[in-house]
Parts: structure tokens; C-alpha cells; sequence
């Protein structure tokens, strides 16, 4: 278990009572205990309060030492200032305290915690590093097959919750993407982040991790720091995204951070993009790159997907895949990764009603959230009805409210700790310019809170930038009840005289042109009047071409018009499965002691739902009537769809429990008779007497959440368990 601390940490701004005595310095140096109610920044200049005075006494001390004072004189003189540094230091340790509090201490704990999770997981095959034979690749992770059965049950839930709940088209496209779809969103441009390098070893380093680490650092673990350093560096941490490549560059200089593993000086920062580069085919003419996020799959469907969704809006679509990221310098082992699995939503829905019919269904849940409000004050997240939080607009739509309560149920549902599950505004220098709301699920761990699934109402901009290069119109149409009368500019291209002239281009071309913007056209339209032709420039052939008056037709006219055209906003839920199985495998790893109260033994309490193997079956002597009845059972578990294994080891029962334990089996079936057998429930260690016909179909009935254990105690007898039972 994690220290209470870090699990409900208290915003930096709140007020603690100190129960620890706190001295108040007068000028005599007479100490008087008091019992105050101190935060963090009163503490701090409380403390360099101290420090001056520690400092002034120890040069009056000095002085007498030099004048040759009286030696009573001095002797007073130096308990004042050991008493004075009893003071400084009473106050160093309320500090600290406060600090640890607030978030950022039990350091060692954490880090005690993790290693006992990280290394149960290793050991017992859930995650190894890749490649290991050859000494592995930073940021690169195979799952085992205790990972890869809760990885699948991860997902099949994922599919159950979103994919079947909400009708979602889901496709599957390639990870090997061409670059033009990528500089259409942006990422061939944008997708970076900055890099220092060691100046002596070359080794790289993301500059705002240093600079993050740096102050995070001195501001747990300096308690003299002043107050006005430590103002400045919590501005600094809440601006850290903001910063351009000089400014981070001159605030590492500003700080002399240097690299971490040589203290070697490190060059400027700039930019480094994550994506991998390739080429597709022989030719290395046609560029491309492994894709950073499954999303752009989707959107170049668009046109597609609304067609088979019957020209209806609103529609989503649905991506489980591999995306694939250079990170500069992974760490946090599953969690910042350079290929992993996303599983994406876009929700496409028209910009002028974004309500949902099914708000209703989680208007009333309440959860953690963290506005961008209560981050900025300092404070820190507080339970929220999500329905009031949109009724208030601090989620800006019913849409965005519906899948923020849906991914809670989701990552409940899976196992995560509500106390440890949060939902986190972007501040608005996280946001990108278009993006309309951001929330952030960020669920707890032992590395802080982390960011596992992104929400985002990202407006119109991924469909109109890809409509833009591609040329294809990715818009979707309203029917008005009547039609209405409009001014329209009418563009016409002419298919034959453009056919003529572009051949096999033509349709390109056509589509280029039926793509202006007004503005363009109207453009177009006084050229080729005064010049006769005029350049274009076509983006999907990535060249310009000449048109010339009689290729196309602009001209304003009333028009009827039936429907109206736009381009649809898009709500995303982006889903780290890789962050989520890891702070899921924290969340449910306890140790408890062994009946001997010997040893500690590990547990993954994982509901069932996500448990890599559902049951154990376990013959509780060596002995050929009992290993033919395990057989029956097996049969019936494996027709019943339950996965499960048969351990015919002849150690004893208690340790064959322990080991299943550890890989988070919920329930264990022991053979002691050829007609009933004993189920075990892995948390209660509570057992039951089944009969053999009957033993698949109630694992079954809790496996599948029909019933939950506590039902099935009711229903049968309960098995008193012996000694020798559990070890
Ligand atoms: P983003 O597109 O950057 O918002 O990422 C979407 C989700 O992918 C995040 O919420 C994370 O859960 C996950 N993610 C991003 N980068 C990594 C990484 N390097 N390793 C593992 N998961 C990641």
C-alpha cells in the first residue's frame, strides 16, 4: 500500500495544524512553546526568519570571542544561539512535514512500493524488458502471458463499454502511414519535443523533464529555499509547456543544470520530432512514418464512415492499435513508452447542438475533478456531480460530460481507485488553439498522478485540415424541414475541358477547385476575367496548375437550398492501455502475512473481470481419483469459456494459494473428493462446498459479474478451512 500521504496529497496552500512545538524567537532568547496552524509559505519565511537570527547570534558570539568578553558573557551567548538553532531546525522539521504532505514526500516509500510491484510483475511474467537476451531497448516492453490475458480483458472490456454500448464504427487501418497525412495534421511539423544533448557524451535528455526535475526537487526537498525562490519555481513548473526552446534553454542555464548521469555542461535545446521516419517501397521515393496516435486513420475515413452510418450525424468511430513515439528518454517503465496501444474515440457531432440523449445516465455521478480554477488557486481536486459541472459550464459540453463520465465508469469498473482517479482540465496554455475543453484522466501511482486518458473537444480541426490537403470535402449535411433561399457561389468545373487537360489528374484537380473557400473563388474569378487563366495550386498532386476560363464557372446566384453543409466537431477520448494496466497493477497489489506471520506474500486483488486466469484448480493429494475429477472440472471450466489451470504439483495447498495469489487469481478450486469440491475466494479466503455438476457454472456466474462472491456465501456451505490450508 502506498503511504495515506501520497495517496490523498494536500494542495500546497493548505493550512495544517502543527501539533509539533514551534519556539518564537524575542530578543532574550527565551523559547515559548506554541502550537500553530502554519502553511507552507509562512513556514518558509518563518524559517529564514530563524536562519538570520541563527546567523546574526553566531557573529555576536564571534565578536565576544574576539573582544575577549568574560567567559559567563560568552557562555550565554552561545546557549542563546544553540537555542536559537533548536528553534531553526523545530521549524525545518514542520516544514518538511507540510511539504511531505503536500505531495511530495515519502519518496522512499513509493519507491519501496513500486519495487516490490515491478519486480512480482517481472518475475511473474507479466512485462519483461524487450530484447533482453541482447540487454534490451530503452523504452520497449513485451508482455507475458499473465500480461497479455489482462491486457486482452482490458480491451475486451473497452470494446463491451464503448464500442457495443454506443453503436461505434471501429476500424483497424495501418501504422505505416504516408507523410502527406501526417503534415496535414500537423505532426511532421509540430510533433516535437525539446532536446539537450550532453555537450561530452552526447547523451540526450528532454530539457522540460530536467528543468521539471530540478524544482520538483528543490521544492520537496530544500526547506531553505526563500520564499520567493519557491514562488518562482512552482511558476516556473505550472508554465513549463509554455516555455520556447530559448527561454527553457535560459532558465537551465539560469539554474546551471547540467547532465544528470556526467554533470557534463548540455547544449541549447531544440527540437527533436518523435515520429520514426521511413520510406514505403523500394524506391525510398514516398516517405512515411510509423504513426504517432491512431486517430488520423479515422479521420481520413470520415467520408466513408458517414455514408455507412447513413449520412446521419452525430457517429463515432473506434481504433484499437499500435502508436509509435521516439521518446527522448523513456523512464517510468510502462509508462512513457516508444510503442504502446491506444485505443481512440472520435465522436463526431454537428457544432451547434452538442447535447448527448444519454447525459442523463451519468448526470449524477460524483468523482474527483480538478478545474482549471481550483489548479490555479492552488488547491486541489474536489468531488464534483459531473451534471452541475456542465450545467455550470466548467465542461464545456454535454458530449465532453458524457464521455468523461463514461470513462470513469470505465476505469472503476477495471479496478482503479476512485480516491486515486482524478479528472484534470488542461490549463489554456495546454490546450491547442482550436481544441475547445480538454480533461485529462489522471489516475495516481507511485511515480505521482499520471495522464492515462486524454479528452478533448478538439472543434472542427482535424477534419477541415485533412479536407484542405486532400482536396475532399469531409463535411456532413443537414436537411432543413423547408428549403430556404440563398446568395451562393456556384463553382462549376468543367469535367471535359479539365479532363483534356489534366488526364488522369482531372478528378484531383476537379475536387481542388469545388474545395475553395469563397474568398478564393471570388479571387479566381476576377483573375480569369481580367487574365484569361490564372496558377492554382493543388495540394493533394503537391504542385501548382494553370486554369483557365473555360475549365471552370464562378458565379453568384439565389439558389434553394435543401440541407446545410459544415464540417462536423469532434470529441476525442484517447486511452493509454499500456498507463492504465500498469496503475491498474499498482492499485490492486497488497502484501499480507503468511499464517507463520514469516513472510510477506504478494496479492493482485484484480476483480475478476481483468484477472489474467479466472480459477485455479488444484487436486489436494496426489492421487489418481482426484486428478481424473480435476480433469472433469477442466473440462466443464474450459466448455464454460472460464480460463484456468490445473496445478498437480504435489506442494501444499496453502502454497499452490500463494503462488495464485500473486498472478491475481480470484478464485481456487480444491479437489479433496470425487462429488464436491471447495471454492476459494483469493480475497476473503473464505471457501464454499460445491457440488462437481455445479462447480463451472458458479465460477462462471462470478467471473461474469452476475453475482458477486458475498451472493454465492449465502448459497452454499461454507468449508471451514484447516490449518494446513493456508500457509
Ligand atoms: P496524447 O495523444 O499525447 O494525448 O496521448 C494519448 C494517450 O496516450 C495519453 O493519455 C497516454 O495515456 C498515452 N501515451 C502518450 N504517450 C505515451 C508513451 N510514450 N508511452 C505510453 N503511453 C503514452
Amino acid at each position: 500500500m502506498l503511504p495515506s500521504a501520497s495517496r490523498s496529497p494536500l494542495p500546497s496552500k493548505t493550512l495544517i495544524t502543527l501539533l509539533l512545538p514551534i519556539f518564537r524567537h524575542s530578543s532574550t532568547a527565551a523559547a515559548l512553546p506554541m502550537e500553530v496552524t502554519a502553511s507552507e509559505e509562512t513556514l518558509r519565511s518563518n524559517l529564514a526568519e530563524k536562519q538570520a537570527a541563527v546567523e546574526a547570534q553566531a557573529e555576536a558570539v564571534r565578536k565576544l570571542k574576539a573582544e575577549g568578553a568574560e567567559k559567563p558573557e560568552i557562555n550565554a551567548a552561545v546557549d542563546a544561539l544553540r537555542a536559537l538553532k533548536v528553534e531553526s531546525s523545530a521549524v525545518a522539521r514542520c516544514l518538511q512535514t507540510v511539504i511531505s504532505n503536500n505531495g511530495g514526500g515519502g519518496a522512499g516509500d513509493r519507491e519501496a512500493f513500486r519495487q516490490a510491484v515491478v519486480n512480482t510483475l517481472e518475475r511473474r511474467l507479466f512485462y519483461v524488458a524487450s530484447f533482453k537476451i541482447y540487454r534490451g531497448v530503452a523504452g520497449l516492453y513485451d508482455y507475458g502471458p499473465p500480461g497479455c490475458a489482462v491486457k486482452s480483458n482490458v480491451l475486451a472490456f473497452w470494446r463491451q463499454h464503448f464500442v457495443l454500448e454506443e453503436n461505434m464504427l471501429e476500424v483497424d487501418c495501418p501504422c505505416v502511414t504516408p507523410e502527406i497525412v501526417l503534415k496535414a495534421s500537423g505532426h511532421v511539423e509540430k510533433f516535437t519535443d525539446l532536446m539537450v544533448k550532453d555537450e561530452k557524451t552526447g547523451t540526450c535528455y528532454r530539457a522540460d523533464h530536467l528543468l521539471k526535475d530540478y524544482c520538483k526537487d528543490k521544492l520537496e526537498k530544500d526547506v531553505s529555499l526563500p520564499a520567493e525562490k519557491n514562488t518562482e519555481l512552482k511558476h516556473v513548473l505550472a508554465v513549463l509547456d509554455d516555455l520556447s526552446a530559448e527561454e527553457l534553454g535560459a532558465k537551465l542555464k539560469e539554474y546551471g543544470i547540467v547532465a544528470p548521469d556526467t554533470k557534463n555542461l548540455l547544449s541549447d535545446p531544440y527540437p527533436f520530432n518523435l515520429m520514426f521516419r521511413t520510406s514505403i517501397g523500394p524506391s525510398g521515393l514516398s516517405p512515411g512514418y510509423l504513426r504517432p496516435e491512431t486517430a488520423q486513420g479515422i479521420f481520413v475515413n470520415f467520408k466513408d464512415l458517414y455514408y455507412y452510418n447513413g449520412n446521419r450525424l452525430p457517429f463515432a468511430a473506434a481504433q484499437i492499435g499500435q502508436a509509435f513515439r521516439n521518446e527522448i528518454s523513456p523512464r517510468q517503465g510502462l509508462l512513457r513508452v516508444r510503442e504502446f496501444t491506444l485505443a481512440e474515440i472520435e465522436h463526431f457531432v454537428d457544432p451547434k447542438d452538442k447535447s448527448h440523449p444519454k447525459f442523463v445516465d451519468v448526470a449524477d455521478l460524483e468523482f474527483l475533478m480538478f478545474p482549471r480554477e481550483l489548479q490555479m488557486a492552488g488547491e486541489s481536486a474536489k468531488p464534483v456531480v459531473l451534471g452541475e459541472a456542465v450545467r455550470k459550464g466548467t465542461v464545456n459540453n454535454e458530449t465532453l460530460g458524457y464521455f468523461i463520465g463514461r470513462v470513469y465508469l470505465f476505469l472503476t469498473h477495471l479496478g482503479i481507485d476512485k480516491e486515486r482517479l482524478r479528472f484534470r482540465q488542461h490549463l489554456p496554455n495546454e490546450m491547442a488553439h482550436y481544441a475547445v475543453d480538454c480533461w485529462d484522466a489522471e489516475i495516481e501511482c507511485s511515480y505521482g498522478w499520471i495522464e492515462c486518458v486524454g479528452i478533448a473537444d478538439r472543434s472542427a480541426y482535424d477534419l477541415r485540415a485533412h479536407t484542405e490537403k486532400s482536396g475532399v470535402p469531409l463535411v456532413a449535411h443537414e436537411r432543413y424541414p423547408e428549403p430556404i433561399e440563398v446568395e451562393k457561389l456556384l463553382i462549376t468545373p468543367s469535367k471535359k475541358e479539365l479532363g483534356i487537360a489534366f488526364k488522369a489528374n482531372q478528378k484531383m484537380v476537379t475536387e481542388a477547385l469545388e474545395a475553395m473557400t469563397e474568398a478564393e473563388a471570388l479571387d479566381m474569378k476576377a483573375s480569369l476575367e481580367s487574365k484569361g487563366e490564372t496558377e492554382f495550386q493543388v495540394c493533394s498532386l503537391e504542385k501548382s496548375v494553370i486554369i483557365k476560363k473555360s475549365m471552370v464557372s464562378i458565379h453568384i446566384e439565389k439558389k434553394k437550398e435543401h440541407q446545410r453543409t459544415f464540417t462536423p466537431s469532434v470529441i476525442e477520448p484517447s486511452f493509454g492501455i499500456g498507463r492504465i494496466i500498469y496503475c491498474l497493477f499498482e492499485h490492486c497489489f497488497y502484501t499480507r502475512p503468511s499464517k507463520s506471520e514469516d513472510e510477506h506474500l504478494n496479492v493482485f486483488r484484480f476483480p475478476p473481470l481483468v484477472a489474467p486466469i479466472k480459477c485455479t484448480v488444484f487436486p489436494l493429494v496426489k492421487n489418481e481419483k482426484f486428478d481424473e475429477t480435476a480433469k472433469i472440472i477442466s473440462k466443464s471450466l474450459t466448455a464454460a469459456g472460464i480460463s484456468h489451470i490445473i496445478d498437480v504439483t504435489g506442494t501444499s495447498i496453502g502454497k499452490r494459494y500463494a503462488r495464485t495469489d500473486e498472478i491475481g487469481v480470484p478464485f481456487a478450486i480444491t479437489v479433496d473428493s470425487t462429488r464436491s469440491v471447495t471454492i476459494r475466494d483469493r480475497d476473503s479466503k473464505d471457501q464454499i462446498r460445491v457440488s462437481i455438476d455445479e462447480v463451472a457454472s458458479v465460477v462462471k456466474e462470478v467471473t461474469d459479474g452476475q453475482s458477486t462472491w458475498a451472493d454465492i456465501m449465502w448459497r452454499f456451505p461454507t468449508h471451514s478451512v484447516s490449518q494446513a490450508d493456508e500457509d
